[in-house]
């Protein structure tokens, strides 16, 4: 009878989608969310879906599914990035679009929450290739997206360039210079100073405020980080930066042990001197990517996709404090794994959410037409994290939950809140 109990399986999902419904509805029961409210919040509020055919340099013509999910605009314009990758389907859209709209009323900005995402392979693209794909999709948005309509910034894949193409693109649909449509452009067309560091220097306050309630001493803290991209590569540097040791770091090619610590200043020079590749890193033992999540560290951070940490292998981990700098890496079904083992989780839309709260400082930038001083951009983010912390953590503790449920509960009232004001038809 035991051994059977030993070898029920966790209920879980690697579905993005299931896994937020999972934590949504556990927040809803738990502030007794009335049913009109859950049913409004529980789907989308416009699914767009486009097929964009793009030349390739070859001569042929190549058909791209394109996905815009605009959850919610209950708390204002929605805002959320666009992915470019293989793994872009309707569920995983939908899910991310919902993660923004819980985000971005954690970080208390006035945002609702939309995703984006196309599905193609990027490193077998040329940049050709990738720029009229882009334009394609903003062309095909161009009525979707909006300075107070709908806001898209860079996610997985995308970055300052394919934010250039969509300004320029919708700027001459306008025909006026549109900045403030689009977050995480480059400096020279009106991006933010800061914005480059954002997510990554928010997982790092919010991994400091966790780590002072318990009572964790950065000079003694050993830390692993998922993901070398533009979130772990500037995590890890703000923790080494703030006294921890980096025992571990990986990308998607390898991961990469040092038990003395790895020099992070120096891993990053590498990276980008080797086509953005850890591949081949001086001064560390090459591990395999899921032995990273596993390693004895006291913090861990996945910095890179969804579903890392799951119920085949959160018994394994030994990290006491995780810190979800991706957006989705740990899977509900291990969610209740940690609690039991005593491991602090700071969830996703709260610990990613620097990067968003400094997209809505660039946006403000722009409306404005005045720009700040990267100080002015960091005191404000780390104060907003701060504050978002605190705001999650005291509803965790109000309603005896974890502090994903306490975000997701923080969140749900919010939004709830401002959509009793605004009503409907
Ligand atoms: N893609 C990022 C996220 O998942 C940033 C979104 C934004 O800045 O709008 O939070």
């Amino acid at each position: 009878m035991k051994q059977k109990e030993n070898k029920k399986e966790i209920k879980d999902s690697n579905n993005p989608l299931e896994s937020m419904f999972a934590r949504f509805d556990t927040a809803a029961k738990c502030i007794g969310l009335d049913d009109e409210t859950y049913n409004v919040l529980k789907v989308p509020s416009k699914e767009i879906i486009v097929n964009l055919p793009v030349y390739m340099d070859n001569g042929s013509t190549q058909v791209f599914h394109g996905y815009r999910i605009i959850h919610s605009t209950i708390l204002g314009p929605s805002k959320g990035g666009i992915r470019y990758s293989m793994e872009v389907d309707l569920d995983e859209v939908k899910a991310l679009a919902a993660w923004m709209t819980w985000k971005c009323a954690v970080a208390d900005i006035p945002y609702g929450g939309a995703k984006g995402g196309i599905k193609c392979d990027p490193s077998k693209m040329s940049k050709g290739e990738l720029e009229r794909l882009t334009r394609a999709y903003t062309v095909a948005m161009a009525d979707v997206f909006g300075v107070d309509r709908d806001i898209p910034a860079p996610d997985m894949n995308t970055g300052q360039q394919e934010m250039a193409w969509i300004v320029d693109t919708y700027s001459k649909i306008k025909r006026e210079f549109v900045p403030g449509v689009v977050t995480g452009k480059p400096l020279s067309l009106g991006g933010s100073l800061g914005r480059k560091e954002a997510t990554g220097r928010g997982v790092m306050i919010a991994t400091m405020e966790a780590m002072e309630k318990l009572k964790m001493d950065p000079r003694k803290t050993l830390a692993a980080v998922q993901g070398f991209g533009n979130v772990g590569s500037y995590a890890a540097l703000y923790y080494q930066e703030r006294g921890m040791k980096v025992v571990a770091i990986s990308d998607a090619w390898g991961a990469y042990y040092n038990p003395k610590g790895i020099d992070i200043p120096k891993a990053i020079e590498y990276r980008d001197a080797n086509h953005g590749r850890l591949t081949g890193l001086k001064g560390a033992t090459k591990i395999e990517n899921e032995d990273l999540l596993e390693l004895k560290v006291d913090l861990l951070a996945p910095c890179a996709l969804e579903n890392q940490i799951h119920s085949h292998n959160v018994q394994k981990i030994k990290a006491k404090l995780i810190v979800e700098g991706a957006n989705g890496p740990i899977t509900f079904g291990a969610d209740n794994v940690l609690q039991e083992k005593g491991v602090l989780v700071i969830p996703d839309i709260l610990a990613n959410g620097g990067g968003v709260t400094v997209s809505y400082f660039e946006w403000v930038q722009n409306r404005n037409g005045y720009y700040w001083t990267e100080e002015d951009v960091f005191n404000k983010e780390d104060a907003s994290v701060k504050n978002a912390f605190s705001n999650c953590w005291k509803e965790s503790k109000k309603h005896k939950v974890t502090m994903r449920i306490g975000a997701y509960i923080f969140a749900l009232q919010k939004v709830a809140d401002a959509m009793k004001f605004r009503g409907h038809f």
